[in-house]
């Protein structure tokens, strides 16, 4: 089995330790992450040129990606609430084969966009626009 957060096999999955990416990020919201199902493991290497087309469709559509899920999920950081510096943030990482596509999208503050890095975490079912 993968683990859902990590994609790695199970039993070299690190997220259970206390000072893990997954334990840093959900301290900061105290909150269980909804967990991915994954059958697989997370593609190891996307092609650069797939990257590259992500990275373009995801600038492209930023300003009416961000304003569509302010509206549906609220205008805050779906993991910790924080209003400021918040930034979309891709739920599967485009490094693991995630698209930029409105589904695979959350909005996140910096802080934990940083410490989430490329765990895939869907942490919409916590927000919860005013
Ligand atoms: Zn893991
Ligand atoms: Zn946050």
């Amino acid at each position: 089995m993968y683990c859902a957060y990590c994609g790695r096999l199970s039993r070299r999955c690190q997220c259970h330790r206390p000072n893990s990416d997954l334990a840093r990020f959900m301290a900061r919201g105290g909150r269980t992450p909804e967990p991915l199902a994954r059958s697989s493991a997370y593609k190891r290497a996307v092609p650069p040129q797939l990257k590259r087309r992500e990275r373009q469709l995801l600038r492209a559509n930023y300003a009416d990606w961000f304003e569509r899920l302010a509206a549906e999920y609220g205008d805050c950081c779906a993991n910790c609430g924080a209003a400021e510096n918040t930034v979309l943030d891709h739920i599967v990482p485009i490094a693991k084969g995630g698209r930029s596509h409105y589904d695979n999208l959350q909005l996140l503050c910096a802080e934990c966009n940083r410490i989430k890095g490329k765990l895939a975490i869907d942490c919409r079912c916590f927000a919860h626009p005013e």
